[in-house]
């Protein structure tokens, strides 16, 4: 990792400032390099030339910006021809930055002309008897932010008034999936975090990994730990358990599959490509239902094709759906566990014989469950629970919270 370096550089810093001030709310990791930033900028040595800034105006376009500094518009011309991967004219927006830098502060004609494109990316124009230029972009920097809220309104509502980044508020939501009920926040739920942030130039430009956190959710703790492992980083509690849980392989015991997921498939009566967004598990009459993961039951009712049918919301990512039952056994706005009985095999709807067919949504689509790789779920081993420890301890005392005995978790 990259960034491995710097975030343990931040993290003995954040560690150091946190013992040092309590009062400290919001931490905002700052190495002292300014002074070396404002000198390399746009791989110059700024303080080699002479500096005139500027920003695109309303309705300007860059042979205007150019001419006062002696670049014809024939020459402009050429050069934007010639370089239509690194600039592109009608991108040009107002209040985007430019640079000219004078070798020598009588010059009329500078040697560069800097146009910035975004916050990373620029263009370096260099005034020569014809134009040529080059792109670039700002090196980034990660930081560590520690952010605490309480619930008023929404988590992302809170995270605003901490003038944290909203995309933190999905990053949470993605790692307490399984455990968080993010629809059903409380008032006085209270959370904290700890995450990188993506510095350019002095400028957040972007959120990054949430390292730890902590949410009470109705008076209850939940830490959560991003930890390396095989190659794959997952979050896990205090104790080495994963906060994903797994879905049950299939909705019924004792069933066999009688028909695949298929995006097309060529159907016999009809003698057309139908698809079949689902799988089915053939399985006697009556036979219980049961429901692959904890969640909110959002439909429960009938329609001529999918005869008698309930749809489970799991958490933001993922819903099911189980068709053709015989008789439901939920209601709308019900929770449900992982393995309830929520309904009966049966064959009512566009069903030839005793069957579910079962949907899975991620993202509001339709996709092929027994193909999709799901995050582990599997909890740390004995060998890694030291390094773990270790990583909690850290964390914790970054994010200032009271440390969990993870022995008396084991
Ligand atoms: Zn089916």
């Amino acid at each position: 990792m990259k960034n491995t370096r710097l975030i343990s550089a931040a993290l003995m810093f954040l560690f150091v400032s946190c013992q040092q001030n309590d009062s400290i709310q919001d931490h905002i990791i700052q190495e002292d390099v300014i002074e070396h930033v404002e000198l390399i900028r746009f791989g110059f040595d700024l303080n080699s030339f002479h500096v005139v800034e500027g920003s695109i105006t309303s309705g300007q376009v860059l042979s205007e910006v150019l001419r006062p500094f002696g670049v014809s518009a024939t020459a402009l011309e050429i050069f934007l021809k010639e370089s239509r991967d690194i600039i592109d004219p009608r991108k040009i927006k107002p209040d985007q930055g430019w640079l000219a830098l004078f070798s020598n502060q009588e010059d009329s004609v500078p040697s560069y002309f800097i146009y910035e494109k975004s916050q990373k990316d620029y263009v370096v124009i260099e005034i020569a008897d014809s134009l040529k230029g080059w792109s670039g972009e700002h090196p980034s920097e990660t930081r560590l932010r520690r952010v605490e809220g309480e619930i008023n309104n929404s988590l992302y509502q809170s995270l605003q008034d901490q003038g944290a980044n909203a995309e933190l508020a999905m990053t949470m939501a993605n790692i307490y999936a399984w455990t968080i009920d993010f629809y059903r926040l409380q008032k006085g739920d209270r959370f904290e975090v700890l995450y990188e942030e993506e510095y350019i130039n002095d400028v957040a430009v972007g959120t990054g990994r949430i390292l730890a956190s902590h949410f009470n959710h109705k008076g209850k703790d939940r830490g959560a730990y991003m930890f390396e492992n095989d190659d794959q980083t997952s979050y896990y509690s205090e104790d080495g358990s994963s906060l994903k849980k797994a879905f049950l392989k299939a909705p019924v015991k004792y069933s066999r599959i009688s028909s695949r997921y298929s995006g097309k498939r060529f159907h016999p009566v009809l003698k057309r490509y139908k698809s079949h967004l689902g799988t089915d598990y053939a399985a006697p009459q009556g036979t219980p239902i049961l429901a692959v993961g904890d969640g909110v039951v959002t439909k429960s009712g009938y329609t001529g094709g999918n005869g008698n049918y309930v749809k489970i919301r799991h958490n933001s990512t993922y819903e099911t759906q189980y068709l053709h039952m015989s008789k439901r056994a939920c209601k709308e706005g019900e929770r449900v566990s992982q393995g309830e009985v929520i309904g009966y095999v049966g064959s009512t709807g566009l069903a030839t014989g005793p069957h579910v067919c079962f949907r899975f949504w991620k993202n509001g689509q339709q996709v092929d469950h027994l193909s999709e790789e799901f995050p582990t779920s599997e909890p740390l081993n004995e060998s890694q629970m030291p390094a773990f420890k270790a990583l909690v301890n850290t964390y914790d005392s970054l994010l200032r919270v009271t440390p969990v005995a993870v022995d008396d978790a084991l």
